[in-house]
């Protein structure tokens, strides 16, 4: 008898995204006259930049030649790609990340879920609440948790609130955690960790030897100063910590899909009795038997995001989504709400009025602006009150979306 991973059956059902989407096909078939304009999904809009389709078309122009032709790449990614990214992304910024450290994959979705088998199953997870569903709901599957409780919360992950009262940076947790998620740029809240709030958390995962899981798909919307890029900008990181990044976000690769995991040499955990392992001998093992690599044409286009033409054509597309933002966070504030996130991430963290649900500013939002958002909520227990604009629509539908909000009742 085939029996299943009963883990999956703790899953809450109606994962956020369906049950928005059917709410909202629910009101455009009973209002086929009205335009709704949706600020939701975490989707980028605007297409991949010259640059990058250049490369793209060279790479599938090599496969059609019998001289250039590729078969299966290397599991890691091919060097020409790790290469570019450990002198831009780190060598260029000081950091000692060489290209050996870099594993080439198809998202950090699927890094930040994968990474977790190369752990014990019996290791405690500390996420942030609200946050990406994806690292909860994957500690899920993997057998690491017991059931959802009716506070929105499985038993057995270490949940670290993040509120307005702490700024939406958490706590350390009391409850010493294996391997916590941290990721910065943060999704949904838009807030950033500075220097000191990073080093906080290094000191901590060294003194507890913990693993740090940091997610930083958002990397490329920092504007402010001195915010850090990396984990690895503070010392001692590349002892402890896994840093994720992804182009999806960065340059528009959500359809095309490419991203990177960093698994320094240094970063080691420990077997039962106590051996300190290689953290990422132990990722290269995972990779090289369940993946077959990035296709060839998507990492040569990835490639071009580094040149010269590639950097300033992301960075322009990376302003507009970023103009967007300022706009909404402007109105939005204009129109009485608090409101947070927005300068450094792609995404506006509001709070309802008058102590509003959630889930009910949804349907308001939808009935009287249709204007399509994200409940906080869906993000964990302490976004209920909160709601998330993305800035990925278009200029003209973010300006107009603004502007019905402020004549909301
Ligand atoms: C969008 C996003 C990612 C990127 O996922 P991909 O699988 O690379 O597209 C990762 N982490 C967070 C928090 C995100 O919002």
């Amino acid at each position: 008898m085939a029996l299943i991973n009963e883990n999956y059956q703790k899953l809450q059902a109606g994962y956020l995204f369906p049950e928005i989407g059917r709410r909202v096909e629910q009101f455009i078939s009973s209002n086929p006259d009205k335009k709704v304009i949706k600020m939701g999904i975490g989707d980028v809009t605007r297409p991949l930049v010259p640059s990058v389709i250049n490369a793209f078309h060279e790479g599938v122009e090599e496969m059609a030649k019998s001289e250039s032709f590729r078969g299966y790449g290397p599991e890691q990614g091919y060097s020409f790609l790790r290469e570019i990214i450990a002198g831009n992304d780190y060598q260029n910024r000081g950091i000692d990340i060489s290209a050996d450290d870099i594993f080439i994959s198809d998202g950090s979705k699927c890094d930040t879920g994968n990474i977790q088998e190369i752990f014990s199953s019996d290791s405690k997870i500390a996420i942030c609440d609200p946050v990406y569903p994806v690292y909860a709901d994957t500690t899920v599957m993997s057998g690491k948790t017991g059931s959802c409780q009716p506070n929105g919360y499985y038993d057995g992950i270490i949940y670290m609130p993040c509120t307005r009262e702490n700024g939406f940076i958490p706590e350390l947790p009391e409850e010493r955690p294996d391997l916590i998620f941290l990721c910065y740029p943060n999704n949904p809240t838009g807030t950033v960790a500075t220097r000191d709030e990073l080093k906080k958390w290094v000191d901590y995962a060294e003194k507890n030897r913990c693993i740090i899981l940091y997610d930083a798909a958002y990397e490329a919307f920092i504007t402010e100063e001195n915010i850090p890029h990396s984990i690895y900008e503070i010392e001692g990181a590349k002892k402890l910590a896994i840093e994720f990044r992804s182009f999806s976000k960065t340059a528009g690769f959500t359809g095309t899909r490419c991203a990177f995991a960093v698994v320094p040499g240094e970063l080691t955990a420990y077997d039962k009795s106590g051996n300190s392992v290689s953290v990422k001998s132990l990722w290269n093992r995972r990779q090289s038997t369940k993946f077959n690599g990035v296709s060839y044409p998507v990492q040569k286009a990835a490639s071009a995001v580094y040149s010269e033409e590639g950097k300033k054509e992301v960075a322009e597309v990376i302003n507009y989504y970023l103009g967007n933002a300022k706009i909404m966070k402007e109105s939005l504030t204009a129109s009485g709400y608090e409101v947070y996130g927005g300068v450094n991430a792609p995404y506006i963290w509001v709070r309802t009025k008058d102590d509003m649900k959630s889930w009910e500013f949804f349907d308001k939002l939808l009935n009287e602006a249709n204007v399509v958002g994200t409940p906080g909520s869906g993000f964990g227990p302490s976004g209920e009150g909160y709601f998330r604009f993305s800035a990925f629509a278009g200029r003209q539908n973010t300006v107009e979306a603004m502007e019905r909000i402020k004549n909301l009742r």
